[in-house]
C-alpha cells in the first residue's frame, strides 16, 4: 500500500509575503504548489474575457463548471491554463485583482473550486496557498500556516511590489486597497480568510528576507527526512 502523502497549507494576507514563501517552501519540500488564488484569478479572468456580467450569479456559476483550469510547473514559477490557453501574465493584472471578489464571493463558485483543487491534491505531496486551504479545503493537512505581518510592513511591501511593476500608487492608493482586499477576504460568507484551527502562526514582519521567513515554517516541519521518503 501506498503512504499517505504530506498535505501543507498556508493561508493569510495579503503582502504577508506568504506566496513567495509557498513557492520556496513547496520547492524545498519537492511538493506540488497549488496556488489556489490563480484558480479564482483563472476564472474571472474568463469572465472579464468573455464579456460575463459580474452581477449574473448564475451565469459566473456555470462560467467556472465548466472552465478548465490547469496549473504548470514552469522555468521561471508556475504557469496557469485556462481552456488551454496560457494565461500566466493576464491573471496578474490590477483588472482582474480588482473584480476577483464577485467569483470568489459566490458559494457555488468556491466548492467547484475546492472539488478541483481536492483532485489535484489526490496525485501527491502537495503545498496548497491560499486564503481557505486549512480551514475548508484541506482541514486534515499535515501542517497548516497562517502567515501575517503588521499593516504598515504589508504596506511598505505592496508599495514595493506596484513600483516594481511599474504602476503608480500613492501610499494613500496602496493603503485603501490593502484595506478593501482584507475586507473582502475576512468578511465573505464562505471561506472567509481566518486562522485555521490547529494553525502556526508565523509573523513575517522582522524581516523581508525571504530565507529567514521560511526557517519559521521549516523549523515546525520535524519530519523533514520523513517528507522526502513520502513523494519518492
Ligand atoms: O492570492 P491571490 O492574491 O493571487 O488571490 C487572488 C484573489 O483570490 C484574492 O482576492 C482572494 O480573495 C481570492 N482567493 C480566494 N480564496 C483562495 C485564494 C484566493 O478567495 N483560496
Amino acid at each position: 500500500m501506498k503512504e499517505k502523502r504530506i498535505v501543507i497549507t498556508i493561508d493569510g494576507t495579503c503582502g504577508s509575503g506568504k506566496s513567495t514563501i509557498a513557492r520556496r517552501l513547496a520547492d524545498r519540500l519537492g511538493l506540488v504548489y497549488l496556488d489556489t488564488g490563480a484558480m479564482y484569478r483563472a476564472i474571472t479572468w474568463k469572465a472579464l474575457q468573455t464579456g460575463q456580467d459580474l452581477n449574473d450569479r448564475r451565469a459566473l456559476i456555470e462560467l467556472a463548471e465548466r472552465t478548465e483550469i490547469r496549473l504548470r510547473r514552469g522555468e521561471r514559477g508556475p504557469r496557469v491554463f485556462v481552456d488551454g490557453a496560457e494565461v500566466t501574465e493576464e491573471i496578474r493584472t490590477p483588472r482582474v485583482t480588482n473584480a476577483v471578489k464577485h467569483l470568489a464571493d459566490i458559494p457555488e463558485v468556491r466548492s467547484e473550486m475546492v472539488s478541483q483543487q481536492r483532485r489535484i491534491a489526490e496525485a501527491g505531496g502537495i503545498l496548497a496557498e491560499g486564503r481557505d486551504t486549512g480551514t475548508v479545503v484541506f482541514p486534515d493537512a499535515d501542517y497548516k500556516f497562517y502567515v501575517d505581518a503588521p499593516i504598515e510592513v504589508r504596506l511598505r511591501r505592496r508599495h514595493r511590489e506596484f513600483a516594481g511593476k511599474g504602476i503608480e500608487m500613492t501610499e494613500d492608493e496602496v493603503k485603501k486597497d490593502l484595506l478593501a482586499r482584507d475586507a473582502a477576504d475576512k468578511s465573505r460568507p464562505v471561506g472567509a480568510l481566518r486562522v485555521p484551527e490547529g494553525a502556526i502562526v508565523i509573523d513575517t514582519g522582522a524581516t523581508d528576507e525571504v530565507e529567514e521567513n521560511l526557517k519559521l515554517l521549516l523549523k515546525h516541519i520535524k519530519e523533514v527526512d520523513r517528507v522526502d521518503k513520502l513523494i519518492s
